[in-house]
């Protein structure tokens, strides 16, 4: 194996970075995709319509020589986040769009965040300078204190002045991209070899069956090579480049569609050529069989705070990883600043991988899948998509409502004190339909139970828009229409009595749980 990946070695050649597009909303990603794509995909027909693929090359003149960059077509940082989860790490260089006359916005420090995160060298573009708004000096500045230096300010970070409306600025942009690439990244891989590479969308199409995009990260996928990519396998029946072209072969870095396979993969998913359509679906079927394993082996908890607090003692880990989350920035910055002056030595180190005002977004639990991280939610609670998916994948997520307490726990787990203790089990939500004011039980809220059961028992906490309002109250009432209940299950409406606790709207979510001695291993 080793004499294969030298000969490997020696066979690689230069391949084009595969570029991702983020940023802030309206900032210009779409139209920077459109910018790019239209001045430089050589169409055969003048005029000729590109089609959608999920990503397209484009010829650069670099230093005399032609070269190539491939573009992920579908901008933002969630689709980066969400291929990194599935083990996916196309993106060599992202562009970071700013708009020059909004400057930097939660988004695009969330963007940063996710690309700093995967190591990926970032390449500011910024946008809409044939504004007269626009504040280019200002934008540097600004991301100056994300660790993003521009050159003229003694940093290695290039950035760009364009006009994606107006198409300057363009050839620079991608002229920065080959050069950040060359200076930080070995781009080479080795085509004379069975290809490799991953799904990046997939379709069911009526007339042509399972249709995947696929970009080749190293070999040469050709027509008729019998391939496995994720659990679906098959032959290549056709491919067809961002052209809409028929190809017969694509190398290292390119994007085609490919057709023939006997099923839909999924984005992110890998794929390899085989010897045989034999060994493809030997594959496909084990890959098929692991996965249903892992689903269920997903139950279990990736890195709590307790299991880095052990395995810091084993000597396993050095670093713990955090995002943070928080009501309002105020209370994030202090709790940033707070435990970046906890004092645990040399040897263990903290890092903050991400941190954001607002509810905890699936987003934030696919970053803290891929890095291992644990989420603080202060005064802030997950969207149910992203309860689901802490859940499915074991993210710990931890709440708090005092700065100091997160402070307490993340230093005793640093110093590896932190004891096993009480944990909070989630057993249900309902949401607020309408409120009736009782002059004997105070206000009642008439809810519908979104998941889980309400028990009267439970205590409970009211969260608008994500952002805690009310935290462990009693229940005082809960009824089905005129009877007192013990519990009231999904689907279910009820009426839930808070007492005292009155601050309470339509549309506002009580959820309830329950504290239970977390399990000691
Ligand atoms: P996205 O949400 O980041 O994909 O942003 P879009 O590409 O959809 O652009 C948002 C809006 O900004 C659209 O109305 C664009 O026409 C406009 N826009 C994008 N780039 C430029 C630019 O360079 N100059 C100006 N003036 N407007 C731009």
């Amino acid at each position: 194996e080793a004499e294969e990946a030298e000969e490997d070695d020696e066979n690689r050649v230069a391949r084009p970075p595969v570029v991702t597009v983020m940023g802030h909303v309206d900032h210009g990603k779409t139209k920077l995709l459109d910018a790019v794509r239209s001045a430089n995909v050589v169409s055969k027909e003048a005029g000729g319509i590109t089609q959608h693929i999920g990503a397209y090359q484009v010829p650069v003149e670099h230093e005399g020589e032609e070269r190539r960059i491939t573009f992920l077509d579908t901008p933002g940082h969630e689709a980066f986040t969400a291929m990194r989860a599935r083990g996916a790490e196309v993106t060599d260089v992202a562009i970071l769009v700013v708009a020059a006359d909004d400057g930097v916005m939660p988004q695009t420090i969330e963007a940063l965040n996710h690309a700093q995160a995967a190591d990926v060298p970032i390449v500011v573009a910024v946008n809409k300078i044939d504004k007269d708004t626009a504040n280019p000096a200002k934008v540097m500045q600004q991301l100056t204190e994300y660790n993003l230096v521009a050159e003229e300010y003694g940093g290695d970070t290039m950035f760009v002045p364009i006009s994606a409306l107006k198409g300057t600025g363009i050839e620079d942009l991608l002229e920065a991209v080959l050069l950040t690439a060359d200076a930080a990244l070995d781009l080479r891989a080795n085509p004379d070899k069975a290809a490799r590479g991953i799904a990046i969308e997939a379709k069911l199409d009526k007339g042509r069956g399972a249709v995947a995009s696929v970009l080749v990260e190293s070999g040469t996928l050709r027509q008729g090579d019998a391939i496995v990519c994720g659990t679906a396998h098959g032959r290549v029946r056709a491919m067809f480049d961002e052209n809409g072209d028929q190809v017969e072969e694509a190398g290292p870095s390119r994007p085609v569609q490919v057709l023939g396979l006997s099923s839909v993969p999924r984005a992110g998913d890998s794929f390899l050529a085989t010897d045989d359509d034999r060994t493809a679906r030997q594959i496909a079927e084990k890959r098929d069989a692991i996965e249903r394993n892992a689903a269920q082996a997903r139950g279990r908890k990736r890195i709590s705070l307790e299991d880095f607090t052990k395995a810091l003692e084993e000597g396993k880990v050095d670093t713990l990883n955090l995002i943070l989350k928080g009501d309002v920035s105020g209370a994030v910055e202090a709790l940033e600043d707070s435990l970046l002056k906890i004092d645990v030595g040399a040897e263990v180190g903290l890092r903050i991988i991400h941190r954001g005002v607002g509810a905890i977004t699936e987003n934030d639990i696919n970053l803290a899948t891929v890095d291992n991280a644990i989420v603080i939610g202060f005064n802030v609670r997950p969207e149910s998509k992203a309860r689901d998916a802490a859940e499915r994948e074991g993210v710990d997520v931890r709440y708090y409502s005092v700065i100091y307490d997160a402070i307490d726990d993340i230093e005793s787990s640093l110093k590896g004190m932190l004891k096993p203790e009480y944990e909070e089990v989630h057993t249900g939500s309902a949401e607020i339909r309408e409120i009736f004011r009782s002059s004997k039980f105070g206000n009642i809220a008439g809810c519908l139970v979104r998941d889980g059961v309400i028990r009267r028992n439970a205590k409970a906490r009211v969260t608008r828009d994500g952002v805690v309002v009310g935290d462990n109250i009693a229940i005082e009432s809960l009824r089905r229409f005129k009877d007192d209940a013990t519990e009231v299950r999904e689907g279910f409406e009820c009426g839930i009595g808070l007492g005292k606790f009155n601050d309470i709207r339509e549309g506002d979510l009580i959820e309830t749980f329950e504290m239970q001695e977390k399990p000691r291993d």
